[in-house]
């Protein structure tokens, strides 16, 4: 086993798997309203595909994290085949997803072998939640919450993109929320990845502010902070917990160990790389491991230091949110 090292020493344990690049919702800070156009199915990866870059990446490098995302990883037809090979693994194996669909496919997911789940939702008013998405399915997605918890999943997660002036005063409804359903929020400082290029430093609500805001009603205290992005709290009054993942102003770069996979087979040795790998030209020309592992390892020894969102220097990469999977 060699661990896939980069050239600052940090070792890459944990795979982001886009399944799809197609959503039913059309997140303002993600998509754009209109015009996306989806890739044709023949260049999105087979389960088979998948399962052969993942297989190599446990097997030959120790990765044992793996991420489902998308685009909505639950559009992709027969989800629970891609889970049940890849829950073979023996990996922690877990999703983020919108939760539009949970309601019918929780269970089944579950049973798969899937252990984890994050459910993105930015707004608990109606009104507010349709003009984030573009989609009027709050009810959805909150029946989609209580049916992550009733098939058993252990902790489920709900991601708040905060974004301000337009969902930042309900931090703290969120924080209640969190502790009155048993679920772990995590809010999300907004990135400069949206589709439309919106993105503004001022409309970041920084890790400082979140915390602030919601300590002020429900006091906790910091737990310590491993290589995940986001830096845990436990509430004072042991209902739970609470994360910020604060990708802007403190950037967890420097203990950064993911890699991804985007649906149309292309590795990416960041979130914000501006170039990819392209493991679907070798998987369907016949290579063999050793040509799919110098490809990867090649890519993960090549990884810049830091995204450098705060410098003069930043590059948006070519592809939205949605096409690398968060
Ligand atoms: N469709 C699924 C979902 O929404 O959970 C999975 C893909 S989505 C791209 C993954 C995560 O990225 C979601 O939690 C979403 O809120 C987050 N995200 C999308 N655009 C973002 C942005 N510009 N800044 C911060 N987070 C973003
Ligand atoms: Fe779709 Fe997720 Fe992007 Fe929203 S955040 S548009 S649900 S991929």
């Amino acid at each position: 086993m060699t661990p896939l090292v980069d050239g600052f020493g940090r070792v890459h344990r944990d795979l982001r798997i886009a399944v799809t690049d197609r959503c039913n919702f059309r997140c303002t800070y993600c998509m754009p309203a209109e015009g996306m156009v989806w890739q044709p199915r023949e260049e999105i990866l087979t389960f088979e595909e998948i399962e052969r870059v993942a297989r190599l990446l446990v097997e030959r490098h120790g990765v044992d994290a793996i991420r489902l995302t998308g685009g909505e990883p639950t559009l992709r037809a027969h989800l629970p085949v891609l889970v049940a090979k890849l829950a073979h693994l023996g990996v922690d194996l877990a999703m983020t997803t919108n939760g539009v669909n949970l309601r019918h496919l929780a269970h089944d997911l579950k049973a798969a072998g899937l252990r984890r789940v994050n459910i993105s939702c930015d707004s608990l008013q109606r009104e507010r939640f349709a003009a984030m998405t573009r989609r009027d399915d709050l009810d959805r997605v909150l029946e989609g919450i209580d049916a992550a918890l009733e098939a058993g999943f252990d902790p489920v997660k709900v991601n708040m993109v905060v974004i301000r002036g337009v969902n930042d005063d309900e931090v703290v409804d969120f924080a209640r929320f969190g502790r009155e359903r048993g679920v772990e929020v995590r809010f999300i400082e907004f990135m400069p990845l949206d589709a439309e290029e919106g993105w503004r430093s001022d409309a970041v609500v920084s890790y400082d502010e979140i915390v602030e805001r919601i300590t002020a009603v429900f006091p906790a205290e910091p737990l310590a902070r491993g290589s995940a992005p986001a830096a845990g709290f436990a509430y004072r009054d042991g209902k739970g917990r609470f994360g910020v993942v604060a990708s802007v102003t403190r950037s967890f770069c420097d203990s950064c160990d993911r890699i991804r996979l985007t649906a149309d087979g292309q590795f990416r040795n960041c979130l914000f790389a501006t170039d990819e790998t392209d493991l679907r030209a070798l998987l369907r020309s016949g290579a063999d491991d050793d040509a799919l592992d110098a490809a990867i390892t090649t890519s993960v020894a090549a990884k810049w230091a830091g995204h450098g969102i705060e410098t003069v220097h930043f590059v948006r990469p070519a592809r939205s949110m949605s096409q690398i999977g968060g």
